[in-house]
């Protein structure tokens, strides 16, 4: 069915374009863009006066893999959601599983380095869940570094599912932070050689651990300069803590010279991960001069009481998910550096979206409204619309063009040479697949907080996924699963 969204303020930051327009859907595809346009017979006509229409937002780092997880992130205005940082494996199997059960948005995956390590290494079975990924991260035999005959199986490993459709390399290096540098280089070079990008996690800072075998922004930096490859750095926000200028100024500088490295960044001074993580023991927890109190397990909201205590529940249930105070945001100085972060030339807006975890074990739930006993991290629901309200509401460091621009645009040209299917994305050209968002720029805001983690966002008024509504009049639109695969193409 036809749609025309009638009278909005258009933004479309692929041509630059910020005027009051009418913006025509045929077909999943935008059809139109401009002022008074005829609706053809039978299109549905949806008055958006007073409202922004701009492309949806492209999510390169969402580990939700759930119908519930994306309706949080459809409330948040993404329209693609990507697990690019960890990935899954096998990766056809992660396809065929989002297809079987449906999903709300677009979604993909990355080939997974952690599983493929964890096939080679512990001889583990992957099963294509974020679950089981949890788990091998907590397991310290996982972490060492390979002997060549094991990095040749595993790099294999990594090829085949980049021809199975992975949209690059998934590199959780800061789970296995000691492992040999050579690893990381055979990796971009891998990456360079198909044409597809990396997404790491980085290893430890120099600051924080002198004995690291190689500083984590250092290593990006390195390696795209030597291979060429295009590798992305995930939520430097979380790994970087108080040295953010010192490796924002690392990557720039990279960036300058002509390095295809990309930064991503959420507006949140704690992460989450497995309690089992390598940079959660209680020494490298003091390296960052943090300590156990600044961990808290997720499902109880336990905060960890001493290091006996963190060093029992990293024994006996090294996957439970946890967050991790990095910076404590209530604090002037912890705003101002999360401001900076997002004001970095072409920071990339990223989620790292966690899924909902329940006390029964479930991740996945069908209901909306979300029944209730659900905990993630707020980021899962309001990494978008937060970044809205601090950016353009509150402080008007970005306009609304540069925010589509950080939040739909750059994300989907990171993907543009290996998966042809990303071209269409992040704008709102004629032809390009229709995944709109239609927001209030006076309410858009995001709710959730650390002690309720599920609170959905406001102020998203229309959420379309090629063409599909998810979202209208601010409800959410539980029959709608439009979410298409976006999958890589080997060249
Ligand atoms: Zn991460």
């Amino acid at each position: 069915m036809d749609t025309l969204l009638r009278g909005g303020r258009v933004v479309d930051p692929g041509v630059g374009f910020d005027e009051i327009a009418d913006v025509l859907v045929s077909s999943g595809k935008i059809a139109a863009v401009g002022p008074g346009l005829d609706a053809p017979p039978g299109a549905a006509v949806v008055d958006v006066t007073g409202m922004i229409v701009g492309p949806g937002f492209v999510d390169l780092h969402s580990h939700v893999h759930s119908i519930a997880g994306h309706r949080l992130q459809a409330m948040d205005g993404v329209t693609t959601a990507l697990d690019l940082e960890a990935g899954l494996m096998p990766i056809a199997r992660a396809y065929a599983d989002a297809a079987q059960a449906g999903r709300p948005l677009n979604y993909g995956f990355s080939a997974s380095w952690g599983m493929a390590r964890a096939q080679v290494l512990l001889g583990a079975e992957p099963d294509a869940g974020i679950q089981s990924a949890l788990a091998v991260l907590g397991d310290p035999a996982w972490r060492r570094s390979s002997s060549p005959s094991e990095l040749t199986a595993w790099l294999s490993l990594l090829e085949n599912e980049i021809a199975a459709g992975a949209l690059g390399i998934g590199v959780l290096m800061g789970y296995a932070p000691t492992s040999e540098p050579a690893e990381f280089l055979a990796v971009a070079a891998l990456a360079a050689r198909a044409g597809v990008p990396t997404y790491t996690h980085v290893r430890e800072l120099v600051e924080v651990d002198p004995e690291t075998p190689i500083d984590g922004s250092e290593e990006i930096v390195r390696a795209a300069g030597e291979t060429g490859a295009a590798m992305h750095h995930c939520h430097v926000n979380s790994t970087s803590g108080f040295h953010i200028d010192r490796v924002l100024g690392t990557l720039d500088r990279a960036r300058q010279a002509g390095s295809r490295v990309t930064v991503e960044t959420y507006p949140y001074g704690a992460g989450s991960t497995a309690i089992g993580a390598a940079f959660i023991s209680p020494e490298r927890l003091k390296m960052k001069g943090l300590g156990p109190s600044n961990v808290i397990l997720l499902e109880t909201g336990e905060r960890m009481a001493d290091e006996k205590r963190l060093l029992e529940v990293r024994r006996t249930s090294p996957g439970a998910p946890c967050l991790l105070e990095n910076y404590d945001e209530t604090k002037a100085e912890g705003r101002a550096m999360m401001r900076r972060t997002l004001a970095f030339p072409d920071a990339i807006v990223g989620s790292d979206a966690m899924p909902v975890f329940w006390p029964d074990g479930h991740i996945e739930s069908t209901e909306w409204p979300l029944p209730p006993g659900g905990s993630t991290h707020p980021r899962t629901a309001g990494t978008f619309t937060k970044s809205l309200r601090l950016m353009v509401r509150e402080t008007g460091a970005w306009t609304w063009l540069e925010a589509f621009r950080r939040c739909s645009y750059l994300p989907a040209r990171v993907l543009d040479d290996c998966a042809p299917g990303a071209r269409a994305k992040g704008h709102l050209g004629v032809g390009a697949d229709a995944d709109i968002v239609v927001l209030d720029p006076e309410r858009v805001t995001d709710t959730a907080t650390y002690a309720d983690g599920t609170r959905p966002a406001v102020g998203v008024q229309h959420l379309y996924v090629a063409g599909i509504s998810v979202v209208r009049q601010g409800e959410l639109q539980t029959d709608a699963l439009p979410g298409q695969p976006l999958r890589g193409e080997a060249r």
